[in-house]
């Protein structure tokens, strides 16, 4: 490794602040506002767009719909106008046209000076309407003279950049000028090809060095598409080879506890016990499962299933595996709730095994804490249900040999290390999600783990009807609700909290709970209330009643959104369902259709609904498939914003995009598990270059990685 982290102390790696022009102040400024640490970081600070400066506008072609114009024309006229902070230079600039103005709040006495009336400028700059008045604010401009025609010109790239860089003057134009003068400094070593010689071919991909000078400075719109491509291939391309790289090196050198037998438990349980007949998709997963498990190596696998396609089940069966072989379980919820009702699930099917399970939570009490500690220590006790209390360092097993975590996306990375360290040999890890994600998106984010979805409900569902109805409609969605509760059903109506702490949402919550009071009165009607500013014992509390129909209705913030399982309850009713996200509400509609009764969701909104909230309402009204959803999730938001992938950090790519460059993550899927599979070290001559490049950048670290 060494020899090639020596032969990278290059150009590129220098700090930016030796960059002539840039200095340690600037250096500063640029590496908190756009970080931009070195030269590399420079040059991969891309322009977000060009401009095509060999293009006139004239002035009558101008419209609020203009963005940047480049108008040559005769100076008319300037005036100083406005006090103190108004204050301002305004020049009349007139083509054969018309006449724009252009203005100035800065610099104004310097401006003065360069300005002639009668003679004639090529200004250039973003067009903004005052007054109904094209102008230009702080316009390029210079004289435009005979003897100095217009220059040639070429595609000028736009960088983004942020007021504190721009006020130290570090615009966008000087970032070019600063990037064009990195450019030429560069030879073709030091932007040195990191791709496969085979793979730039099949792909007909243009060499790094002139990808990177095109796409700042393109000679035309083909080549900087062109070298677009290459990089945006590359980002991918090496984005899916470090993953097959981490997950081949596990699959070879990662020792992991051996589950080598299906025993007693197992067996006796799926033959005697097993309340229903799995489905084809959760034998198919438990079966992945079980392979994984008896190959000596530690299983890293992510389990996806849409809500209520049974993943509870497929987790017992998991520990029960674990347990014919000796070795102990450990089930994490995110919530207080659902570690309950999942310890209630379990224990509950296990009852006639005579399986000791138990739950350990924050409210634990002591004197059973002790109780559960001894029974971890001497291995008296299989399996272990809990909040993330099962991860305090006073939790010790006798020998720890699965991990499963329900709603991975709640735990952070340093919780799940945690865990990770409970054992000598590390535990296999399962992580179930009910967070549809779309494929591509867990193929990209996850590539890492090993990976099995459970594609399939369990039959007899009847599809839950969504409705869309308007705040107007609110009394008629209210009687909707009694007669459901007529016929024997429960309701959910949630509210939006979407900050737990946020006072408006609370508010918000406590009229609705008093507006569904006078609705529903007592001693008619009994209402539960749950939300994250009750103390744990009167959520549970609150919990209780309804799942035991003590309650009809249940007025809740989102805390109730995952896994929580009433069946009777068969109306979900969400109060400004605009201000959801999607893969939210679907998770909300989870709740119902869970029983036999046919269910409803009902979406209440307001009367205006913007283009984004209409849309992820119309979704949830056609179809019930969290893929699907998730799948439109990602076109309207882009991956950035999905759940349960943002905090994975392999989706900042710079360039390109996993939804619009699907075609190119593709290829570099297939290619990446080719170029691995063959060459599972990088040693060949051909791939040594990418291998010293990984080094080079070794970027963010996966979490997956952890263990
Ligand atoms: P989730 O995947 O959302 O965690 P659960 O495991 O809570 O789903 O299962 C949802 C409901 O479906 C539970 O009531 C469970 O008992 C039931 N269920 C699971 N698998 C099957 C099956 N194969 N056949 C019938 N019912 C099933
Ligand atoms: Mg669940």
């Amino acid at each position: 490794m060494k020899k090639f982290i020596s032969a990278l102390a290059h150009i590129l790696s220098s700090p930016i602040e030796y960059l002539k022009g840039v200095g340690p102040l600037r250096a500063d400024l640029l590496k908190k506002e756009l970080g931009i640490f070195t030269f590399a970081d420079m040059l991969d600070h891309f322009p977000y767009r060009h401009i095509d400066r060999t293009k006139l506008n004239t002035v009558a072609e101008i419209s609020p719909a203009t963005d940047f114009v480049q108008v040559a024309g005769v100076l008319q006229g300037f005036d100083i106008v406005g006090q103190r902070q108004g204050k301002r230079l305004v020049a009349q600039l007139r083509d054969k046209t018309g006449t724009i103005e252009l203005t100035w709040f800065q610099g104004l006495s310097w401006v003065q000076k360069q300005l002639e009336v009668g003679q004639s400028y090529l200004a250039f700059g973003k067009i903004t309407f005052y007054n109904g008045f094209p102008q230009i604010v702080h316009p390029d401009f210079e004289v435009l003279s005979p003897e100095k025609p217009l220059e040639k010109s070429f595609l000028e790239p736009v960088y983004s950049t942020t007021e504190k860089l721009k006020s130290k003057g570090l615009g966008a134009r000087q970032i070019a000028k600063l990037t064009f003068q990195l450019l030429s400094m560069l030879k073709e070593k030091d932007i040195i090809e990191n791709l496969p010689d085979s793979v730039c071919k099949h792909m007909d991909l243009v060499g790094r060095f002139k990808a990177y000078n095109q796409v700042h400075f393109p000679q035309n719109s083909n080549e900087y598409e062109r070298s677009v491509k290459r990089l945006k291939f590359e980002e991918l391309f090496v984005a899916q080879v470090r993953m097959n790289l981490l997950r081949s090196s596990r699959h070879r050198f990662s020792k992991g506890v051996l589950f080598e037998k299906v025993g007693n438990l197992f067996n006796e349980f799926y033959v005697k016990h097993l309340p229903f007949e799995l489905t084809n998709a959760q034998k198919r997963v438990i079966k992945e499962i079980r392979t994984d498990t008896a190959r000596g190596r530690q299983m890293n696998r992510l389990l996806q299933g849409d809500v209520g396609s049974g993943k509870t089940i497929v987790a017992v069966l998991i520990m029960l595996l674990a347990a014919d072989n000796g070795f102990q379980s450990c089930l994490m919820a995110p919530t207080e709730i659902l570690a309950r009702q999942h310890y209630q699930t379990i224990a509950g099917l296990l009852e006639k095994m005579n399986i000791p399970v138990r739950l350990l939570t924050g409210s634990t009490k002591t004197a059973e804490r002790k109780k559960i500690f001894n029974e971890l220590q001497e291995g008296t006790l299989n399996i272990l249900i809990g909040t993330h209390a099962v991860i305090e360092d006073v939790v010790e097993f006798r020998n720890l040999g699965l991990v499963i975590i329900d709603e991975q996306h709640r735990f952070g990375v340093a919780q799940r290390a945690k865990m990770w360290k409970k054992a000598n040999i590390p535990p296999h890890i399962l992580v179930m999600t009910a967070t549809p994600i779309p494929r591509t998106l867990a193929m990209t984010a996850y590539g890492d783990l090993d990976y099995s979805v459970i594609d399939e409900m369990p039959p007899g569902r009847q599809p839950i009807t969504t409705v869309h109805r308007y705040e107007s409609q609110r009394s008629k969605v209210m009687d909707f609700i009694r007669t459901e509760i007529a016929n024997g059903r429960q309701i959910y109506i949630i509210f939006p909290l979407i900050e737990e702490s946020a006072k408006l949402d609370y508010e918000n919550l406590m009229k609705g709970y008093e507006n569904t009071k006078a609705y529903f009165p007592e001693p008619k009607y009994w209402i539960s209330m749950v939300h994250g500013r009750q103390p744990a014992e009167q959520k549970e509390m609150n919990m209780k009643r309804f799942v035991e129909h003590d309650t009809q209705i249940m007025v809740s913030t989102t805390v109730i959104e995952v896994g929580v399982n009433v069946p009777n309850a068969s109306v979900m009713i969400i109060e400004s369902a605009e201000k959801f996200g999607l893969s939210q509400l679907h998770q909300l509609r989870g709740r119902v259709g869970r029983g036999a009764e046919k269910s409803y969701c009902i979406l209440l909104t307001g009367s205006k609904l913007g283009k984004d909230a209409f849309e992820r309402i119309n979704i949830m009204t056609q179809t019930n498939n969290g893929f699907e959803i998730a799948e439109k999730d990602l076109e309207i938001r882009g991956p950035g914003e999905i759940e349960g992938t943002r905090q994975s950090g392999a989706l900042n790519f710079k360039l390109a995009s996993i939804v619009q460059d699907k075609g190119l993550l593709d290829a570099a899927k297939n290619i990446a598990a080719d170029l691995i599979e063959k060459d599972p070290d990088l040693t060949s001559a051909e791939n040594l270059q990418l291998k010293s490049f990984l080094h080079y950048r070794k970027g963010a670290v996966m979490w997956s990685k952890i263990s």
